[in-house]
């Protein structure tokens, strides 16, 4: 069976392009990853996406745009894409543990997300949401009036520590060279911010717990190995994303930093009847309202797309 579209992600993107096809009529098959439902499934409290004045839970969010996929038909697989062919239409998809035979489709929408680059820390995944923090835009509320770190020296880094002074009493940017990687607007931003202070050519090299929460972080001098210790209740780490597109090499083109390239601020790839939307495009937005917003697109694409070949 040739399937009308194939959807790969089960984030905010892959599951807003699940509703909107499955409204469609297009009956969409999405293979949503072993670990269904993207980076808000490390969350906690999400009090930015629209309609929920009182907030939501990042998995309960994801669940309930999952159901409402399912309301209009659209078959949720939670097992991981292994491999593509889009040298030809139908393309084929393989699945993780699934037959030798791929599944086919007339157009595929890309929605594989961006995972934020980790430290590498022991326990940094169990305390991602207890203190620890990728995302100030989403986090930054939690810690009025408390001292936090920020580790990373890029854009990103810049922007989360500015953007968190509104916020904590104190933001210490923690980076591991001695001149920052940001754009000179960023840094003169940051450098002006009297609520930031730094430390230079310094490595976290712990996480310090209590009562399951972050309480402090052990910092080392990559220089002279010298290590002390930093009092803060949160610690944002903003040291780059990793948008999860390795599946794609060579199927489809991708930026120097590993995003895939669609035309223009529409969803298509390079490939007629391949979209893609979400984080694996967008290194700049990156909420989960514009992902699901360009998911809507993806959507809308593959349908343009698909009526006009007559289907
Ligand atoms: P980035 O530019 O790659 O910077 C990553 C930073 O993290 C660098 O300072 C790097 O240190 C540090 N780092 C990387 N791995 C590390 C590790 N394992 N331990 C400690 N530090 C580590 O990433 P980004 O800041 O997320 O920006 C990504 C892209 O988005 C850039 O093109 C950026 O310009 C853009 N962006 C733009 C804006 C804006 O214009 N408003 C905002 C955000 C992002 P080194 O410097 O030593 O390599």
């Amino acid at each position: 069976m040739v399937e009308k579209v194939i959807i790969v992600g089960s984030g905010p993107a892959g599951l807003t392009a699940a509703i909107y096809t499955a409204r469609a009529n297009l009956e969409p098959l999405c293979f949503a990853g072993i670990h269904a439902g993207g980076q808000l499934i490390t969350t906690t409290e999400v009090e930015n996406y629209p309609g929920f004045p009182l907030g939501i839970m990042g998995p309960q969010l994801m669940e309930d745009f999952r159901r409402q996929a399912e309301r209009f038909g659209a078959r949720i697989h939670g097992v991981n894409v292994s491999r593509v062919d889009f040298s030809a239409a139908p393309f084929k998809v393989w699945v993780e543990g699934g037959e030798e035979r791929p599944h086919e489709a007339r157009s595929v929408i890309i929605a594989t997300g961006a995972s934020a680059r980790p430290i590498g820390l022991p326990n940094e995944r169990a305390l991602t949401g207890h203190g620890l923090s990728t995302c100030a835009t989403c986090d930054g509320f939690f810690f009025k009036g408390r001292e936090i770190g920020v580790v990373g020296g890029g854009d990103s880094a810049m922007e989360e520590a500015n953007f968190l002074t509104k916020f904590a009493s104190k933001v210490t940017v923690i980076h591991r060279r001695n001149e920052l990687r940001a754009s000179k607007i960023m840094q003169k931003r940051a450098m002006e911010n009297p609520k930031i202070a730094w430390r230079w050519n310094t490595a976290v090299s712990e996480l310090l717990e209590a009562n399951g929460k972050l309480s402090g972080v052990r910092l080392r001098d990559v220089r002279t190995g010298a290590e002390d210790l930093l009092g803060v209740s949160g610690l944002f780490v903003a040291i780059g994303h990793v948008p999860n597109t390795r599946l794609f090499e060579g199927q489809l083109p991708i930026d120097a930093n590993g995003y895939l390239k669609v035309e223009g601020s529409s969803t298509r790839t390079a490939v007629p009847g391949v979209f893609a939307c979400g984080d694996c495009v967008d290194h700049v937005y990156r909420q989960a309202v514009t992902a699901a917003g360009t998911g809507c697109m993806a959507a809308i694409d593959a349908e343009r797309y698909l009526a006009a070949q007559g289907d």
